[in-house]
């Protein structure tokens, strides 16, 4: 018999007993054609179960979010769009498309939905082609009085090449917060467009918006992308917007990292990006809490171009995934993900509190959103250090750069610490202060190795066996009091 759900169970991953035979039955199945990818899916409910996890962009999906997407919408081939299939037989993935792009725009209270993007970075792909779409590949058509690009003289449409790699963007720089696709190098976006950054005031760690007003005013930007996946505080999308405005730049906004917040409406006037930007993408499995996926928003003038999204950038549409999506966002419209949203919020702060009490020092000072980044510079640590020391004491993090840093984005100086995990696992602010004490514990009880040079280690550490185990056992008995997916028993 699966063990009842307690008292304190959030309702949202509490598993019924039909959710729970459910997925036994599924194991059992899977078993008999190989049964240590069973084994394996078994091992993954355990491991998260007993992990104190504070990864900002992960998350627990929902028995019926989870159980969505295992069907036969994965058999099926439906590139195109909702009525305007290249594959005969989509009339099913056209009732899921359209009911998931539905709830999204319901939800953020968008014109246009676009759920197809497999993941986040789909989803910035499908976003920064529709752009150059709309604005460089469209007026070349006008020009030529063409309607497609094979209608295109050889000369016309070698120029038209040039023209679309010979764009702009602007993005925050990745010490600061913003992410790879953001024109990074490493990144195909960078390799598409010639890249700025701009940056956070060092005084205040804040972003400084007249200093991006200048390097836009200078640099002119087809893009201006706004959003993070490391900066603790609120972003001014109205002020971005202006911005983008008098350089005749799109502002696209990636909330891969906040978009639960955006949903459960703790993001509201200047602080939610859908009425400002042109164009807004997203994961759907971070702060949202739905399948591993992605999205874009946008205005109604985008909406064609962004259509185009597969085969353009994306492979076929993973139908399976949009029903989850569909499911997903279906919870997310209820009042409870508005509760939840909003006790992210509270968790950070608290965590961030607990921290700053005893003696931590965090980037900005603090936290206005589902994240905090602890500098770990103070107790003599790379951030590489700081996160292993965690996890060998049961807490799972990840390093994260901090602005300017000395140890660069592989050592880093930092750890990302987020809430929207442990917050639907049901965890709250007595908990985080409780939680801040333990990593304060493993950070004061980790010191780094001293090579023969005299130089401290960047990754070698030692950290007391007693304190770690006490640590762990902490953590341990903190998690129990608040069990994953209660109901669910594959033993
Ligand atoms: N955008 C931001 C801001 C992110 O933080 C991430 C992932 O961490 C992504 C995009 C990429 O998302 P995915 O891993 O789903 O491609």
């Amino acid at each position: 018999m699966p063990a009842q759900a307690p008292e304190n169970a959030t309702p949202h991953t509490t598993a019924s007993p039909a959710a729970n035979t459910a997925f036994r039955s599924a194991l059992d199945v899977v078993r008999q054609v190989e049964p240590r990818i069973a084994d394996a899916i078994g091992a993954e409910v355990e491991d998260q179960r007993a992990s104190l996890k504070l990864i900002a962009s992960e998350n627990y999906a929902s028995p019926a979010v989870l159980l969505a997407m295992g069907n036969w919408f994965s058999d099926k081939y439906a590139e195109g769009t909702v009525g305007r299939r290249f594959y005969a037989g989509c009339r099913n993935v056209d009732t899921v498309e359209a009911l998931a792009a539905e709830h999204a725009r319901e939800l953020f209270g968008a014109q246009h939905a676009y759920v197809q993007p497999h993941s986040g970075i789909d989803a910035n792909l499908v976003a920064f082609w529709a752009v150059l779409s709309q604005r460089v590949e469209s007026p070349a058509l006008a020009r030529a009085q063409a309607r497609h690009v094979n209608d295109l003289t050889e000369q016309d449409w070698a120029q038209l090449r040039q023209e679309l790699g010979n764009q702009r963007m602007l993005g925050m720089s990745l010490d600061t917060g913003g992410h790879l696709t953001h024109g990074f190098r490493p990144n195909i976006s960078g390799k598409m467009f010639e890249q700025r950054s701009y940056g956070t005031d060092p005084a205040t760690g804040l972003i400084d918006y007249d200093a991006l007003r200048a390097t836009a005013r200078e640099f002119r930007p087809l893009i201006l992308v706004a959003g993070y996946s490391a900066y603790p505080r609120l972003v001014n999308f109205r002020l971005m917007r202006e911005i983008a405005d008098e350089v005749g730049a799109t502002l696209m906004v990636d909330m891969a990292h906040f978009a639960g917040l955006v949903a459960g409406k703790v993001l509201t006037g200047d602080f939610d990006p859908v009425p400002h930007a042109q164009i807004v993408t997203t994961t759907t499995h971070k702060s949202l809490r739905g399948p591993r996926g992605g999205m874009v928003l946008c205005e109604s003038e985008l909406a064609e171009h962004v259509d185009r999204g597969c085969p353009m950038v994306l492979g076929g549409p993973l139908s399976h995934v949009m029903a989850a999506k569909a499911v997903a966002f279906a919870e997310a419209r209820r009042p409870e993900f508005q509760d939840y949203a909003r006790r992210v919020v509270e968790n950070a702060s608290a965590l961030a509190e607990g921290l700053l009490r005893r003696g931590g020092k965090l980037v900005t000072g603090g936290t206005d959103n589902h994240l905090v980044l602890a500098d770990v510079s103070g107790h003599g640590l790379t951030g590489r250090q700081a996160e292993a020391a965690l996890l060998d004491a049961g807490i799972v993090t990840n390093r994260n750069a901090v602005p300017q840093d000395p140890n660069g984005a592989w050592y880093t100086s930092g750890v990302r610490l987020g809430t929207p995990a442990l917050t639907t696992r049901g965890l709250g602010v007595a908990e985080m202060d409780e939680i801040a004490g333990l990593i304060d514990t493993v950070l004061r009880g980790t010191t780094p190795v001293t090579a023969a040079s005299g130089a401290p280690s960047k990754a070698q550490y030692t950290l007391d066996e007693a304190l770690r185990d006490g640590v762990a056992k902490r953590s341990a008995d903190l998690l129990a009091g608040f069990p994953l997916y209660p109901g669910i028993d594959l033993a």
